[in-house]
């Protein structure tokens, strides 16, 4: 993702604390009190520009979303994306650190994370980094109800080969593999930004789903 300097973002994403959570660390354990209802919450972590996460919970009123991004110069874009969206009561946004997730969310808070078009951090030395590492799996475990999915999305192969083997590596069951979504595109997919560039090109978009056995 290329990062341009926006001067502005800062100030309109404080303008938004109905959208863009301020302290989220003061919502650990009662994210449904922000939502006002005890739907599921589904987060993405490096949600980008967000059209994903508008678009789903656009589709799926009865979930709630949030949407985690580092930079303020890409979340503002999700966030002009939620507001012409509006009203949609079921999706809020974090400007923080997906290594950070146990500061905000604690077990059972979170019921799907998904994670689309993940920075691949190809070289060996920057694994850690990778958001389908076991230390990241471990993360995610920590913060999902029991047997909840990780879903991802990718156009690049060699994170997919990794994810698939440390997601089983960490013993979670592989429940869909794709190598070529849209070869079969199922009827509900929504697409990401990347996925549009990237399919637009005729790359194949890999897709799996996996679920913790506890
Ligand atoms: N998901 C979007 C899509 O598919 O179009 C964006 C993909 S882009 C390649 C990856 C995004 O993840 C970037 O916006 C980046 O800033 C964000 N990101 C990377 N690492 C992150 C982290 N640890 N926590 C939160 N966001 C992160």
């Amino acid at each position: 993702m290329r990062l341009r300097n926006k001067p502005w973002a800062e100030d309109f994403i404080n303008a938004h604390p109905e959208i863009v959570i301020p302290n989220p660390e003061e919502q650990k354990g009662k994210w449904n009190s922000v939502f006002n209802n005890e739907n599921p919450l589904h987060i993405e972590v490096g949600t980008g520009k967000g059209q994903f996460i508008t678009g789903m919970a656009k589709q799926n009123p009865d979930i709630n979303y949030i949407g985690i991004e580092l930079y303020d110069s890409v979340i503002v874009s999700a966030l002009e994306n939620a507001l012409e969206a509006q009203p949609l009561p079921n999706l809020r946004l974090l400007k923080v650190n997906g290594a950070d997730l146990a500061k905000y969310f604690q077990k059972n808070d979170v019921h799907r994370v998904y994670l689309n078009f993940s920075d691949p951090w190809p070289k060996i030395r920057h694994a850690k980094r990778r958001l389908t590492h076991e230390g990241f799996l471990k993360l995610y475990e920590s913060i999902l109800v029991d047997n909840a999915e990780v879903h991802f999305k990718t156009d690049n192969r060699g994170l997919f080969e990794y994810s698939l083997t440390s997601m089983s590596a960490y013993g979670m069951l592989l429940t869909y593999v794709s190598l070529d979504l849209h070869a079969n595109m199922p009827e509900d997919n929504i697409m990401t930004e990347y996925e549009e560039r990237f399919s637009a090109k005729g790359q194949p978009i890999y897709r799996l789903e996996a679920r913790f056995l506890s």
